[in-house]
């Protein structure tokens, strides 16, 4: 039997997160507006209006490029037109780039499930114009405008996955360094991120590339996934039986988590390419450049080898830790503030941090318990000043009021008690309500010690310390 291996390359389009569109000043985010109220004569393509392009868009495009390692960002780019009609491109073409766009190859760097890293190179990426949307209900379309002139980025992979699983964690890190370096919010089910994919197959270890179909209207990672992996699937058993694999466009469609052929492909020449006469030559001059790639931060994966190398980090650690940009910089923060030993402080923000962001929604920037007031809390407990419990509980009280630890702990008298004056009586007392426990403890079921311990520490309302509870008990119990 032929073993096959699959051949995919994605195209994603990446929408920016300015404040207004390319080329007008409507504002570039509608999702919240009711359909057709963000718009402008130059965005709807009215006769005699011309476009200005937002120097924003160019810098977001370099600072990505610049982090996919491009090999060339351009001094000069143009932009040109694609001509095709659509109902939901009132101009009758899109601006885009196409020769000359704003950069050239590149990489991003995948870590993969079975732990190997794959470079997945990038064939192309350039600066565009978003169309509208056509929304479909039963036998009518309606036309929303809204998304036309939002500025994207095209960028376009060469065939460099070799499966469904593949594509996905490249689509994974690549939103992963959407968001770290603040272009794109790179959500999915909002657009802000789409992808198509291209899959073709062939025999393992041959490196023709045959025939690809491409894949469109996916809107999230496991559909991405679950599609690629339907239509490899379908190519084998075509060509199982004989057939051959057509170049056809294919929509997937998650109500049925099916396949359907759209159309076939168009070719570029169908396009009528030309310059766009309306816009300047797109400069980057040596100054704005350099200006741009000063915000360029460290790049997620290098962070998390910094994290693995200066803090001795397991790599599960520094990969949560690293998830995105302001966890990463609230777990330094944290780290310096408290000093000690900073797999501590990862085991906090592993256990307690991130279920609060999970359960607020906020990014680790914006909660109230800063990086120094949980340094505080772990200092506290570390220096056995109180409980670990209690240290949990102060988080969220942290979180709620704002106040500072160790204001509350004085406030609300959460001192962990290791006096051993104070903690004998409590153990004594126990110890004469309860003949009969001490009686079996002594017979030897010791077990009993846990159960000895969790009454003084109900007792004590959780603030005495257990390690000493206890050698006081054992101390008491062998007499
Ligand atoms: P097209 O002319 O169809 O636009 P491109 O060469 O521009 O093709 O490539 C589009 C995408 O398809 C890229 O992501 C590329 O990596 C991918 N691709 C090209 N050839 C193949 C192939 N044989 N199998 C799978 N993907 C491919
Ligand atoms: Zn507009
Ligand atoms: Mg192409």
């Amino acid at each position: 039997m032929t073993e096959y291996e699959a051949v995919i390359g994605l195209e994603t389009h990446i929408q920016l997160n300015t404040n207004s569109k390319i080329f007008c000043s409507c504002k570039a985010d509608s999702w919240n507006d009711p359909p057709n109220t963000n718009i402008c004569p130059v965005c709807t393509g009215l006769p005699g209006v011309l476009p200005v392009l937002n120097r924003k868009v160019v810098e977001k495009a370099v600072l990505l490029a610049a982090a996919m390692h491009a090999e060339k960002i351009a001094p000069v780019s143009y932009m040109d037109r694609k001509n095709y009609f659509y109902p939901d491109l009132p101009k009758g073409y899109q601006i885009s780039q196409y020769d000359c766009s704003i950069a050239k190859g590149g990489y991003l760097d995948v870590p993969m499930p079975d732990g190997e890293m794959r470079r997945v190179r990038i064939h192309k990426l350039h600066i565009e114009e978003d169309a509208g949307k056509t929304v479909r209900q039963r036998d009518r379309r309606w036309i929303d405008f809204n998304r036309c002139g939002v500025p994207l980025i095209e960028m376009v992979t060469e065939p460099d996955l070799r499966s469904a699983d593949e594509a996905a964690q490249y689509v994974i890190r690549l939103r992963q360094l959407l968001r770290w370096i603040g272009v794109s919010e790179a959500d999915m089910e909002r657009g802000q991120l789409r992808c198509d994919g291209n899959v073709s197959i062939r025999e393992k270890g041959s490196t023709v590339l045959n025939t690809k179909t491409e894949i469109k209207n996916v809107n999230s990672i496991e559909n991405l996934r679950d599609a690629i992996a339907a239509e490899i699937a379908r190519q084998i058993r075509t060509v199982e039986a004989g057939d051959s694999v057509k170049p056809w466009t294919l929509d997937w469609d998650d109500s049925t988590n099916t396949l359907r052929k759209m159309r076939s492909k168009e070719t570029e020449a169908d396009y009528h390419y030309f310059r766009e006469p309306d816009l300047l030559p797109v400069v980057l001059e040596d100054a704005w450049r350099e200006d741009i790639l000063k915000d360029l931060p460290e790049l997620p994966l290098d962070c998390r080898q910094r994290f693995m190398d200066t803090y001795d980090l397991p790599q599960y650690d520094a990969e949560i830790l690293t998830e995105d940009r302001s966890r990463s910089e609230y777990y330094e923060k944290t780290a310096a503030a408290f000093g000690g030993d900073p797999k501590i402080v990862s085991n906090w923000m592993m256990n307690d941090v991130l279920r609060m962001l999970r359960d607020s929604g906020k990014s680790a920037g914006e909660l109230k318990l800063s990086p120094e007031y949980l340094a505080l809390i772990i200092r506290a407990v570390v220096d056995n000043q109180i409980t670990s419990n209690t240290g949990k509980d102060l988080l969220e009280k942290v979180e709620e009021s704002g106040r500072n630890p160790e204001e509350i702990i004085k406030a609300d008298g959460l001192a962990q008690v290791s006096d051993d004056s104070a903690l004998r009586p409590v153990v004594e007392a126990l110890l004469a309500a309860n003949p009969e426990q001490v009686e079996a403890y002594r017979g030897g079921k010791e077990t009993l010690i846990g159960w000895f311990v969790g009454q003084v520490m109900r007792e004590s309302r959780g603030k005495a310390n257990p390690q000493l509870v206890r050698e006081i008990l054992e101390e008491l119990l062998k007499e």
